[in-house]
This record gives structure tokens, C-alpha cells and sequence, in this order.
């Protein structure tokens, strides 16, 4: 029998997309390469009895609609922690906690808290121009289709209806970066030293890059406080496979696929590596866009332009994930206890951030990097033994195409990053049991995202909605009858959000309706 669709990849957009799919009653396969599911949403063992979210540590973006409409929480998924708050560490220990829209401690001044109120207010305002649009089929320009034309004006109503005021501020910062914006705002070096990291953590932009605006509204406009799932990351994803599987979906892990299979310009199935082909009617992809393309359909199956464009794709990753089996908690100088099990970044300023972000350009990885650092068997046993405890991090930067590659490098690199955590928290390296670095090279080999890049694919305006992941692929679709792609490069972009399974599940609906009916 036929499948009508074949998912390629089961990270929770591909379970997404099944979910949507299976429940609208189509016959859906997902074949995952990995043993496990979820992708970059996994939760794994890392060292005997230590598990961790080995990609995604924190859910700040799932998608509403998405957490509703498949009634996660019904089947599944839990959190330990909801509403996190952040915690700017300070090597004196004098730290900085901010919560919703205030800031306590570190001697922050009145001015600073209003200022944090006011940039809370704007950003805000300005996200949630984008996050209207994360759960539309991107338009395309050149269009006369009413729906297109209809996504299109309601972006520049959106835009108009700012208020005079607010839309030039919009339009303004639009082409600046977040380093002149909380210049602009704010005094206190642990404040902007923090809010910078939300534009660029899983990217390849320093503060002071264009984009980095755009970066921290993509991550606000989705934000739906900050939550660590019971059981790590990889609960968003087993949730999603239940309900796909609840819809009749099949679920196949431990089958990579290699090729995606073709006749005339239709593609009609893939072949695994062991050979096996199975047909379907449509191929869906959730892996990201260059190895969709370039590795599994083929160079010769595409125009020359459209091959140049997607290996024109910035996809080169900057975040390693450390990963620490501990005998105890951790005691962060002048931290009190209460505020372990929060977010903690290490970032005590932006200029640092910046001098972190420095060594990128030149190939190397930071000599001081920055870390946003959790402690989730805090308040999840089922993560480490009794009394024992882990410790998950990301540290940027580490750029995937490092100057004499990483071979060589990781060990040491693994060193100063944890003699930058023992400045924090004097005597944690005496608390190591086991230790794991996963670098973009890494994450690129366990996840198979090319580049080992968080997004699939750098989010940047240029790479964005009707560019994303590029003209004639970015309505879900390709240039190839039969194949649509549904993860992170596709919009929204990457974090754990499920909208691009959404959005492609309706897009592929449509499209599948309009060849049945022809
Ligand atoms: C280190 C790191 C930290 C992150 N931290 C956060 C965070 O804290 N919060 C957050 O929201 N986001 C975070 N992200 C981003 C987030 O994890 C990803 O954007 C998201 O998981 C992508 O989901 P996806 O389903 O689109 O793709 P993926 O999760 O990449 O899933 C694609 C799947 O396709 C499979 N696949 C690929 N090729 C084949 C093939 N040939 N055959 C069969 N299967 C194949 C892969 O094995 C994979 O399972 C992080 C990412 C990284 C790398």
C-alpha cells in the first residue's frame, strides 16, 4: 500500500507535521535516523544515570495553538519549572534577577527599572508584529493570489497601526543592533550584558551585528514565559509522537533515509540506507534545507540558480552545548539558593559579549565565552541519581569551522570553559563525575543539522518569511512536485516552537486537495 506521505526527520516539527497530518486522515510515516526521537528536543543519557536535553534546554516558544490543538498536557507533557526567572551572575556575587518586567539587586537604579519597563513595552509591541505572522503561510510578493495579498496588507496595517510614534521607532531600529538599542536605555552593565543574550544566543551575531534586533524580537514574539518540561526537552517531542501515533501515524526510528526518489519531475518515495524504497505521494522534510536538497533530492534534480541559493544559506553554527554529570549542587558565589533552579547567564556585560563574539570572525572560539547555564534536576529527579545532579549549558561562541578544526581544540576549550564556570561557582570542577562538550561539529554528526546550526539556517530578514529558506521554497513547498519541507529552515525559524510542522501540515493539505481534485 502507498503511504501518502513520508516524513523525513521525527525532531518535534516533523512529529508536529505528522500529528496535523495523520489527524486530517492522511496515512503518514515518519522515518527518523536517530534511535530516538525528537531531534534538537531529545532528552538522552549522557553519562550512567544522567539524563539531559542534549540540544534545547529551555521552552519559551511553543507554539499555542500547537500545545492546544494536540492537547499536549493530556498526553504528556508536564513541566518542573514554569516562568523562570534570569539570573545575571556577577563575579563578586552582587547578581541581578530579572523577572517579567523588573530588575532586582546588583544596585539597580530606579532609572534602569523604568527603562526596563518601557523597552519590555516596545519590544513587545514590535514582536508581536512578527509573531502574528508565525502561523501564516509566509506570502509571496510577486502575487495576485488573494490570500498572499491579504497576509501582506495586514503586516503593513500591523506595521500603521503602531501609532505614529512607535512605528518610527520600529522602522528605526529595524536596521540597528542591540548593542545601540540598550545603550540607548539602560546604565547597568549586568542588565544589557543579559538582555543582549537574547539576541544572540543560536546565532552568528555579536551585539553589535545587523540582525541582532531582529533576533531578540523573533525570540519575544513567540515568548510564553520560560518553562523546563518534566523530563527535559525530549517530553515536547514523545508528547507529539503520542498524538501522531494516537492519529494512526507510523513512527520508524533508526531508518536513515539517503536519497529521495524521483520519476519525471515527481518525486514518489525515498530509499533508506539499507535500501529498502518506500513510495508515497508526497515527501515531506524536516531536515534542514541544504540537506534536503543538496544531500538527499540532488544537485542535478534543481535549477543551477535555485542550487546556488540554497548553498548560499548562512548555516554555520556558533553554540556548543556543555553537559555535567555532578556529585552535588553547585554553590554559585553570593547566590542564594532559591535561585539555583533559574535561568543563569553568564554575560556581566555587553562589551564582553562583544569581545566574546570577536574571536568568531577570525576562526577561533571565544577565550572568554558566554554561558546560559540550568540546573534541571533541581526540581526533576528523574534526571540524575538520588543527591547527584546536572548541569546543561550553552556556550557561545564556538564556531563550527574552527581554525584547525576541533579535533584538536575541544579538550582545552572544555577546560576554560569550566574554569570560567569554577569563577562563579569555586570548586564545581571537583564536583565533575563526567563531563560532555557537544560543539557545532558535534551537534551537526548527533543531530544531523548541517552546520550544527540552531535555526537550520542563520534567522536574519534576508533569510526570513517568503525568503526563508529561500524563494520557491518558502511556502512549505519546492521546486519539485511532491516534496515540502517542514522544520526549522522553513518560518518561523528554529527553537522549539512547532509552528513550522504546523504551518506546513495546512500547506500541504492544500496543496495535496488541489492534486486530488485535478
Ligand atoms: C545546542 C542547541 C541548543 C538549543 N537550545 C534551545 C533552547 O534552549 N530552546 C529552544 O527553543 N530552542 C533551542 N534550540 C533550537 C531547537 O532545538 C531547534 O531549532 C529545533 O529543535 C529544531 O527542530 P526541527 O524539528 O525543525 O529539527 P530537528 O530537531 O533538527 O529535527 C530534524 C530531524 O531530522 C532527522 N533527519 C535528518 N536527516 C535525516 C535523514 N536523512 N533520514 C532520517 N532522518 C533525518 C534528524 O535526525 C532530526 O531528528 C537549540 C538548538 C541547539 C542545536
Amino acid at each position: 500500500m502507498t503511504n501518502d506521505i513520508i516524513i523525513i526527520g521525527g525532531g518535534h516539527n516533523g512529529l508536529a507535521c505528522a500529528a496535523y497530518l495523520a489527524k486530517a486522515g492522511k496515512r503518514v510515516t515518519v522515518l527518523e535516523a536517530a534511535e530516538q526521537l525528537g531531534g534538537a528536543a531529545i532528552t538522552r543519557e549522557f553519562a550512567p544515570g544522567y539524563q539531559v536535553s542534549a540540544g534545547a534546554h529551555l521552552l519559551y516558544m511553543l507554539d499555542k495553538n500547537v500545545r492546544k490543538e494536540l492537547a499536549l498536557e493530556s498526553n504528556g507533557l508536564a513541566f518542573s519549572q514554569s516562568n523562570m526567572k534570569t539570573v545575571a551572575l556577577a563575579e563578586d556575587g552582587d547578581h541581578l534577577v530579572i523577572a517579567n518586567n523588573s530588575a532586582q539587586g546588583a544596585g539597580i537604579t530606579d532609572a534602569d527599572q523604568v527603562a526596563l519597563q518601557e523597552y519590555q513595552r516596545f519590544m513587545t509591541r514590535f514582536a508581536s508584529i512578527i509573531g502574528r505572522l508565525h502561523n501564516r503561510i509566509p506570502p509571496r510578493i510577486a502575487t495576485k493570489n488573494s490570500s498572499d495579498l491579504l497576509t501582506l496588507a495586514k503586516t503593513a496595517l500591523d506595521i500603521r497601526m503602531l501609532g505614529r510614534d512607535d512605528m518610527r521607532e520600529f522602522l528605526r531600529i529595524a536596521g540597528i543592533n542591540i548593542y545601540d538599542i540598550l545603550q540607548e536605555n539602560f546604565d547597568h552593565p549586568l542588565l544589557k550584558g543579559a538582555l543582549s543574550m537574547d539576541g544572540i544566543l543560536g546565532t552568528n551575531l555579536g551585539p553589535r551585528s545587523n540582525n541582532s534586533v531582529f533576533t531578540t524580537l523573533h525570540r519575544l514574539s513567540g515568548l510564553q514565559g520560560i518553562n523546563m518540561p518534566r523530563g527535559g526537552l525530549g517530553a515536547v517531542s514523545e508528547a507529539l509522537a503520542t498524538v501522531a501515533r494516537k492519529h494512526g501515524a507510523t513512527i520508524r526510528t533508526s531508518a536513515v533515509v539517503t536519497r529521495i526518489c524521483m520519476q519525471g519531475d515527481r518525486v514518489t518515495g525515498v530509499e533508506l540506507q539499507d535500501g529498502e524504497e518506500i513510495s508515497a505521494s508526497a515527501v515531506v522534510s524536516s531536515a534542514d534545507p541544504r540537506t534536503t536538497f543538496m544531500g538527499l533530492l540532488g544537485a542535478r534534480n534543481l535549477e543551477a540558480g535555485f542550487v546556488r541559493r540554497i548553498n548560499n544559506i548562512r548555516m554555520r553554527g556558533t553554540a556548543a552545548k556543555l553537559h555535567l554529570a555532578l556529585d552535588g549542587l553547585p554553590a554559585f558565589k553570593g547566590l542564594e539558593a532559591g535561585l539555583l533552579g533559574e535561568r543563569i547567564l553568564i554575560a556581566p556585560d555587553i562589551e564582553y559579549v562583544e569581545r566574546a563574539f570577536n574571536q568568531v570572525k577570525y576562526g577561533q572560539h571565544s577565550v572568554h565565552p558566554v554561558a546560559e547555564i540550568t540546573l534541571p534536576s533541581l526540581h526533576d529527579d528523574s534526571l540524575a541519581p538520588n543527591g547527584k545532579h546536572v548541569l546543561s549549558a550553552i556556550i557561545q561562541y564556538a564556531p563550527y569551522d574552527l581554525k584547525n578544526g576541533w579535533a584538536s581544540q575541544k579538550a582545552a576549550f572544555t577546560e576554560q570553559v569550566i574554569d570560567l564556570l569554577e569563577q562563579y561557582a569555586p570548586g564545581i570542577r571537583q564536583q565533575i563525575i563526567h563531563q560532555e562538550m557537544l560543539t557545532p561539529v558535534d551537534i551537526e554528526r548527533e543531530f544531523r543539522i548541517s552546520g550544527g546550526h540552531w535555526h537550520h539556517g542563520e534567522l536574519a530578514i534576508d533569510q526570513f518569511l517568503m525568503l526563508r529558506p529561500a524563494p520557491h521554497s518558502a511556502q512549505y513547498l519546492s521546486p519539485v512536485d511532491g516534496l515540502y519541507l517542514c522544520g526549522a529552515g522553513s518560518h518561523p525559524g528554529g527553537g522549539v516552537m512547532g509552528s513550522a510542522g504546523r504551518n506546513a501540515a495546512s500547506a500541504i493539505l492544500k496543496a495535496t486537495q488541489k492534486d486530488e481534485r485535478s
